[in-house]
């Protein structure tokens, strides 16, 4: 009989590690969360927490880690596995990637959190056998991740869907937005920090017929319409503590067919809207899981420099 699998996922995130251990993608062994302080410390505490599950459960085949960017994906690079430059203090050019490959000798697959969470989305969540969708978070920021036929997209760096140019709207007077790169580009307009500074309250705090939502929508659909454009995305999952208002959805919604105005003539986007651009299935978890699935893959599918890795 064929011993299961073991597989070890980070989702990586600017205030927390989530790692977890799981025989398979649906199942998880042990999970913990640990603080994101500084990359040694944190590092050290993510090891042991691994270590500790490979003394109870056995070695591990694959680790998949879904980090919050920018992280070089370009397996080539001599950077390959580093976050780059991040103005989160002390972690830009830290190695996510070595520490576990040397310390327990497998394959380590790295992605975008919001790659990975497209991924295990398109796999088994709201993206249920679709070869080709979007994924994006709106919260403290913006991203965007894509599956697409079959594999997440990656080339000059990864996507950065969060930082798409938005024609600007009448109603938003002079904010100038907050991207300290562009100023008013969809994150610098409608990130939740974007939205507590136009409008001098938290997003959350707005009520549901304040101007504010209105806007939002527009905004969020007009960058979805550019990646509907330049994608062909078959699903459009968001999540993020921003599309928690249900009230967007529908607003939403509606944009996006306004502006498309009926050109593009698909009728998974024509009829059934409601199912074209969804919440998460796998909701706060998608990024997690993701990991599962990307060191599912590495055992399911491995590269060649996977395979001639010391094991
Ligand atoms: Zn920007």
């Amino acid at each position: 009989m064929l011993t299961p699998q073991l597989y070890g996922a980070i989702e990586a995130g600017g205030t927390k590690f989530v790692c977890a251990a799981a025989r398979d993608v649906d199942d998880t062994a042990t999970e913990t969360r640990i603080p994101t302080t500084t990359p040694a410390r944190t590092l050290r505490d993510v090891t042991e927490f691994f270590a500790a599950a490979a003394a109870e459960l056995g070695r591990f085949d694959a680790f998949g880690i879904a980090s919050f960017g920018p992280v070089d994906l370009n397996r080539a690079s001599p950077t390959f596995g580093q976050i780059l430059a991040t103005p989160k203090p002390g972690w830009s050019h830290t190695d996510l990637v070595t520490p576990l490959a040397q310390r327990f000798e497998c394959p380590v697959r790295i992605d975008t959190d919001v790659n990975a969470a497209a991924l295990a989305e398109a796999s088994r969540g709201a993206g249920d056998l679709f070869g080709t969708l979007v994924y994006v978070t709106v919260g403290t920021g913006i991203g965007g991740g894509a599956f697409v036929n079959g594999e997440t997209l990656k080339g000059l760096l990864h996507p950065e869907m969060g930082h798409t140019r938005v024609v600007r709207d009448a109603r938003d007077g002079d904010f100038p937005g907050i991207c300290p790169f562009h100023g008013d580009c969809l994150e610098g307009l409608a990130s939740g920090p974007a939205m507590q500074a136009r409008w001098r309250q938290p997003a959350e705090d707005l009520p549901e017929d304040h101007p504010g939502w209105a806007l939002e929508a527009r905004y969020l659909a007009l960058a979805l319409v550019t990646f509907v454009c330049t994608l062909s995305p078959q699903r459009i999952i968001m999540g993020g503590g921003v599309m928690s208002k249900p009230l967007l959805f529908p607003l939403i919604r509606s944009h996006v067919l306004e502006l498309l105005n009926n050109y593009v003539r698909a009728p998974e986007l024509l009829q059934q809207i409601d199912s074209f651009i969804v919440p998460p299935a796998l909701g706060h978890r998608a990024g997690a899981l993701g990991g599962l699935a990307l060191a599912a893959d590495a055992v399911r599918a491995p590269l060649r420099s996977e395979l001639t890795a010391d094991r």
